[in-house]
């Protein structure tokens, strides 16, 4: 099979790397633009990033030339499928005028995330929520040209979401309490300055917990016309920095609608395998994976599991306050971030979101509902 040509915006960053990293040598695409900052627009790419990941940065990635950041700036032709990794500010800018010109932007900043025809998506949780993609590419001010935007959550929302979609399915949210114990790989680059947290913990991180609190409740909602009905449940969260490298601890607790013994909420967790059988080659084999040992899961230990996309759950026992309390762990920038972005497109690529970029949406609009009906139910 032929691959795709993909474009990565913001490609020197944390996220960015990682794109890079797990793009490489990706089955379904390849990477063939890549844009950052003004400041990094015409250097080769090894001039332009310092390069944290621990496997080599590949050659042919070191040698290509940053472009510029807009559309028209493109040399050659600009790839339909853009993975943006842009703080928010800046992707509030300049994801819609990707859009505009055809592509589909799959993003990870938080700039449209609530944005009422913006499908917030993780595909073991709410797969259905890519329904929004229909209303949105119509929408004047995208051009007509079939391009959209598709956002993953904030880095802690996706670990949380998967271990809460299966107990939310059987025995309802009431509400839910959680404190985060977040990895400095969060803040990106260069990040939080290594006097402040070194030793340290940080208890305040700018908008995490209303970022947090408001994605929850997206996520776990259900499609209602062109919007989102979200999730009727009280969520509380407490966001810490601490000092630790990669990866995202969650301390849990839960009051559920119906009662739920242990072993059920076991089996919830063990039981649930949403994308089982769609070979989709960065979907985690078992999403939720519980480790019964007293003092897991740990982020140095646990990061890792099902290469980076799993949530490891731990420390289930019962909660004097709400019903239960667990520890959810994931990884920060792979399934918090691009490894969330590339199953996104993964799943896009799967359901025919792709085959009618830059094509007026006025022309395509029947047939890719239809697509999308068969894609959701597979
Ligand atoms: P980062 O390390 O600070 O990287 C920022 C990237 O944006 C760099 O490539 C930078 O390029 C580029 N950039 C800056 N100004 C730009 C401009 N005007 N036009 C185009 N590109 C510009 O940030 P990050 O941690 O990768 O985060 C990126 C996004 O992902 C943020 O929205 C963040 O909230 C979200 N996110 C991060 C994580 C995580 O764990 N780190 C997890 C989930 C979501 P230069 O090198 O040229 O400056």
């Amino acid at each position: 099979m032929e691959r795709r040509k993909v474009g990565i915006l913001g490609a020197t960053g944390m996220v960015g790397q990682r794109f890079i990293q797990l793009l490489s040598n990706h089955p379904w695409f390849e990477i063939a633009w890549l844009a950052a900052s003004d400041r990094s627009a015409g250097k080769t790419f090894d001039e332009a990033c310092r390069w944290k990941l621990d496997t080599p940065l590949p050659s042919a990635i070191a040698a290509m030339t940053v472009q510029p950041n807009v559309p028209e700036g493109c040399t050659g032709e600009l790839p339909k499928i853009i993975f943006a990794a842009l703080d928010a500010d800046i992707a509030r800018e300049l994801e819609p005028k990707f859009a505009a010109a055809g592509c589909a932007v799959i993003s990870n900043s938080s700039a449209f995330r609530m944005t009422k025809d913006v499908p917030l998506v993780v595909p073991e949780v709410n797969v259905d929520h890519l329904a929004l993609i229909g209303a949105q590419s119509s929408r004047k001010e995208n051009g007509g040209r079939g391009g959209y935007i598709v956002t993953n959550p904030n880095c802690c929302a996706i670990g949380l979401v998967m271990a809460l979609k299966p107990l939310e399915e059987r025995f309802g949210i009431e509400s839910l309490f959680v404190a985060t114990m977040q990895a400095v790989s969060g803040a990106g680059y260069p990040g939080v300055a290594s006097l402040d947290i070194l030793g340290n913990v940080v208890p305040f991180i700018k908008n995490e917990e209303e970022k947090l609190q408001e994605e929850v409740g997206k996520l776990l909602g259900r499609v209602d016309g062109n919007g989102i009905e979200m999730l009727d449940a009280k969520v509380s969260a407490h966001c810490n920095r601490v000092a630790v490298e990669d990866g995202h601890t969650e301390c849990v607790s839960i009051k559920f609608k119906k009662r739920a013994t242990q072993e059920e909420v076991l089996a919830a967790w063990s039981e649930f395998a949403p994308l089982r059988g769609q070979h989709l080659p960065t979907a985690p084999d078992q999403p939720v994976e519980y480790d019964a040992s007293v003092d897991r899961p740990q982020p140095r230990l646990d990061k890792m599991r099902g290469n980076g996309m799993a949530a490891t759950v731990g420390r289930l026992r019962p909660c004097s306050l709400l019903d239960w309390k667990f520890v959810v762990l994931s990884h920060n920038t792979i399934r918090g971030a691009a490894g969330a972005a590339v199953l996104n497109a993964e799943v896009l690529a799967r359901m025919g979101k792709f085959d009618k970029l830059g094509v007026p949406s006025d022309t395509v609009a029947t047939k890719a509902d239809s697509r999308h009906q068969r894609a959701v139910t597979v």
